[in-house]
C-alpha cells in the first residue's frame, strides 16, 4: 500500500462567521495529482491552509506524512503556493534572489547562513522557472505573474515532497502557464512529488490529476479521475459541459 501523505477525518474549519468546511475525509497517496475544484468559497483554500496549519481546525483530524498536523514539523517536506499575493508584501526589500532563498533559510537552526551549495539551488530553480535574469531585481518591481513565479521557485527550492498550489496559475500568460504545468507534471511523474493542485482550470486538471476533489463546503466527490468523469451525478452536479472539457483528454 502507498504511504499517505495527507489524510483528513471529519476535518471541519470555522471563521467568525460560522463553519465554511466541513465533515471532509480524504487519503492522498504519494504520488497522486489531485485536482481540487469547487465554486467559489467552497473552502479550496480554506481546506490547503487547514493542512498545512494556517487556518485551526475546528472539528476532526488531519495528518502530514502520517504525523498529526499539530505536531508535525517537518516543513520542508512541503512547497506551498498561496491563492493570494498579499503573503508576498510588495515593499518587502529584498530581491528575488533573497527572496526565493528564504525558502532555504526557513529550514535552518541559527545561525542561518546560505552555502555555496544553497546559492547553487536557487540560481537553478529561477533559471528553471525562467526568471533567473530577474534575481537582482526588487520583488516589488516585478508584474502579478513574475511575482507568482518567484512565490513558486520558493516553494520549489526545497525540493518538496509535497507540493500544495492554491490557483497558481491565475496571474500567468497562456505560455508560461503551460510551462508550469509542464514543469509540475514532471516533478510529479519522474521524481513522485505528490500535489494538490486547487484549479479552475480544467483543461490543466484533464491532462494532469489522476483524483479529483469537488468540494462544496463539504466533499461532493473524491475518486480517481476516471470515475469523475464516468459518473452521471457529477454530470450533473458539475455540468456536462465542464466535465466534457475537463475529461475529453485532448
Ligand atoms: P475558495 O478557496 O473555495 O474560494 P475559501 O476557502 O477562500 O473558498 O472561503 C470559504 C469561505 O470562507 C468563504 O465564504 C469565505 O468568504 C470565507 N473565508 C475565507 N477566508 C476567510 C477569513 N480569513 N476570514 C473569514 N472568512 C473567510
Ligand atoms: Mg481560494
Amino acid at each position: 500500500m502507498p504511504h499517505e501523505i495527507v489524510t483528513t477525518e471529519r476535518l471541519a474549519c470555522s471563521y467568525r462567521a460560522g463553519r465554511v468546511l466541513e465533515d471532509v475525509s480524504i487519503t492522498v497517496a504519494a504520488g497522486d495529482y489531485v485536482g481540487v475544484v469547487g465554486p467559489n468559497g467552497s473552502g479550496k483554500s480554506t481546506l490547503v491552509q487547514a493542512l498545512i496549519g494556517l487556518v485551526p481546525i475546528s472539528a476532526g483530524t488531519a495528518s502530514l506524512f502520517g504525523v498529526p498536523s499539530g505536531s508535525f514539523a517537518e516543513w520542508g517536506r512541503i512547497g506551498y503556493l498561496p491563492q493570494s499575493l498579499r503573503l508576498l508584501n510588495p515593499m518587502f526589500p529584498a530581491t528575488v534572489a533573497e527572496t526565493v532563498a528564504l525558502g532555504l533559510l526557513s529550514l535552518k537552526r541559527f545561525p542561518r547562513r546560505l552555502t555555496r551549495h544553497d546559492r547553487d539551488r536557487v540560481a537553478a530553480t529561477l533559471e528553471g522557472l525562467g526568471v533567473h535574469d530577474l534575481r537582482h531585481k526588487m520583488i516589488g518591481e516585478l508584474s502579478g505573474g513574475q511575482q507568482q513565479r518567484v512565490l513558486l521557485a520558493r516553494a520549489l527550492v526545497n525540493d518538496p515532497e509535497l507540493l500544495i498550489l492554491d490557483e497558481p496559475t491565475a496571474a500567468l500568460d497562456p505560455e508560461t502557464r503551460e510551462r508550469f504545468y509542464e514543469l509540475i507534471a514532471e516533478m510529479n511523474r519522474l521524481r513522485g512529488v505528490t500535489v494538490l493542485l486547487v484549479t479552475h482550470d480544467a483543461g490543466a486538471i484533464g491532462r494532469h490529476a489522476t483524483k479529483m476533489l469537488y468540494l462544496d463546503k463539504r466533499v461532493i466527490f473524491y475518486g480517481s479521475f476516471e470515475e469523475f468523469c464516468g459518473s452521471e451525478e457529477m454530470s450533473t452536479i458539475f455540468g456536462a459541459h465542464s466535465q466534457h472539457l475537463m475529461c475529453h483528454r485532448h
